[in-house]
């Protein structure tokens, strides 16, 4: 296991960073953390009375000026003082909040940088705050999930991980685990005190653990869903309708809609909320063979944009049934199993009966498309358990060390059954118990933690 505290920990260095998104806004806020955040921020700026930040109390605000080495002021300010460990990072902290507009934030990050700070790395904060023991992995990979959320479900799922849910999962499993581990190895090194090994209560206690691991794998498909999103290809001939089909699953007006077939040359992508799972909606330019060069690129790329789809609609135009350019069609997409609409369905006469396959839709009149969202919803989710209240796993990166977790406690029931030396087992379990640490932090090495927070935007 790798020891947190020693990786890329740099506690000498102070950081520096501006928090809000850069452009004009009302104020700009700039973080500074570390050691000499105290320091730094009396150097660069000049208060009423002749305290120094030091001497504030924790979480109280100042009014300052922040001026240049020559006494010119560049602007007014409040500074937040934070106090370790009472601080988002676990360091020395001072929140200035000035003018939002790009030239006074870049003048004051730049005499911040010349008083002794240094330029923040993308999510160097919030690996401070793991570093310092503020928050586990878990929860410091949520606050990315905060910021990134697309919608109130993904938003409500990335609290629930910030505020614990998964890591207190997590921890229990880990110390059902830890239990198994301790009998055996006391088994191997105390055999005279602890007796033989109960390989039947450490069977009971493997499967508990096992439970627990399905109960939240359960939660998977549909966790990583609402985080990452899916993508929905819509698929058919030129002029059924794919456009305005896509015009009005958004309610907008942003896809081209005109009467001459094949002019949606290229690929259109728009994001939508389909109830709770931000859905990124594809647009296509029509598969048919053509000899026009711009629509031979669009149909490239959009047998490209099918690769990676989770869901592809096939549209056809209720007006003309399945012509033998569908059929070609619908025999190219069998292997993405497409769900298909008619579309038109508002120039059928009344009383004509429903198809036999597909959802009958309007996409001029806008009928029938809740259902139609109700159906591609369902689709997407395939069986995905509901959201639970709990605890819930949102990434892949999870997913995959609890199953691996899961593989070694079933390796650890077949050794225990198969009657092998306990050392066997606690190798098994000690895999487990990795793999579990892989979610909070416990054991990630510097890698895993590099890679997770350069995802992160810089001043978090
Ligand atoms: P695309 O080439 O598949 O993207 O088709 P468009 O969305 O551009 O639509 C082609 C034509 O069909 C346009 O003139 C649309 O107004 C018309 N259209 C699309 N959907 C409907 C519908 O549900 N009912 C009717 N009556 N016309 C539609």
């Amino acid at each position: 296991m790798t020891d947190q505290k020693s990786i890329s920990a740099q506690p000498d260095d102070t950081i520096c960073a501006l928090a809000t998104p850069s452009g004009a806004g009302g104020i700009g806020v700039i973080r500074v953390s570390g050691l000499g955040a105290f320091a730094i921020a009396d150097r660069v700026s000049v208060r009423r009375g002749q305290k120094k930040c030091v001497d504030y109390s924790g979480h109280t605000l100042h009014r300052a000026e922040i001026t240049e080495r020559d006494g010119e002021v560049i602007d007014d300010v409040l500074l937040a003082v934070f106090h370790a460990p009472r601080s988002y990072t676990g360091e020395d902290v001072v929140e200035i909040s000035a003018h939002g507009g790009p030239v006074p934030l870049r003048r004051i990050i730049a005499r911040l940088l010349e008083s002794g700070a240094r330029l923040a790395r993308p999510g160097e904060f919030t690996q401070r705050a793991f570093l310092n023991g503020k928050m586990d992995l878990a929860q410091a990979e949520a606050v990315g999930d905060i910021i990134a959320a697309q919608t109130g479900a993904a938003h409500r799922l990335a609290r629930r991980q910030s505020a614990g849910f998964l890591s207190r999962a997590v921890a229990d499993m880990r110390s059902v685990v830890l239990g198994v581990l301790a009998r055996i190895e006391a088994s191997i090194d105390f055999p005279e005190d602890v007796g033989e090994l109960d390989t039947e209560l450490c069977q009971r206690e493997i499967a508990e653990a096992q439970t627990r691991i399905e109960t939240l794998l359960a939660t998977a498909d549909r966790g990583i869903l609402l985080r990452e999103g899916a993508k929905i290809v819509l698929a058919g001939r030129p002029n059924v309708g794919k456009s305005s089909l896509l015009n009005a699953l958004l309610q907008t007006d942003r896809a081209i809609v005109t009467p001459v077939p094949g002019t949606t040359r290229d690929v259109i992508e728009e994001t939508l909320n389909l109830r709770g799972i931000p859905v990124r909606l594809t647009d296509t330019a029509g598969l048919r063979e053509t000899s026009d060069e711009v629509e031979r690129i669009g149909v490239a790329r959009t047998r490209d944009s099918l690769s990676d789809a989770d869901l592809v609609v096939l549209i056809l135009d209720a007006t003309a049934g399945e012509t033998p350019e569908d059929t070609a069609l619908r025999t190219e997409l069998a292997q993405h199993a497409p769900l298909i609409v008619w579309n038109k369905w508002d120039l059928l006469p009344l009383e004509q009966a429903f198809p036999a396959e597909g959802l009958p839709v309007s996409a001029a009149i806008c009928w029938n498309i809740a259902p139609l969202e109700e159906a591609l919803a369902e689709r997407i989710l395939g069986g995905a358990a509901p959201a639970a209240d709990g605890a819930a796993v949102t990434h892949a990166r999870h997913k995959h060390a609890l199953e691996s977790a899961r593989t070694r406690l079933h390796d650890a029931r077949q050794t225990l059954e198969a009657d092998l030396p306990a050392d066997f087992v606690s190798i098994d379990i000690r895999g487990a118990l990795e793999a579990l640490g892989l979610i909070t932090g416990e054991t990630a090495t510097e890698d895993i933690l590099a890679e997770i927070f350069s995802k992160f935007c810089i001043g978090k």
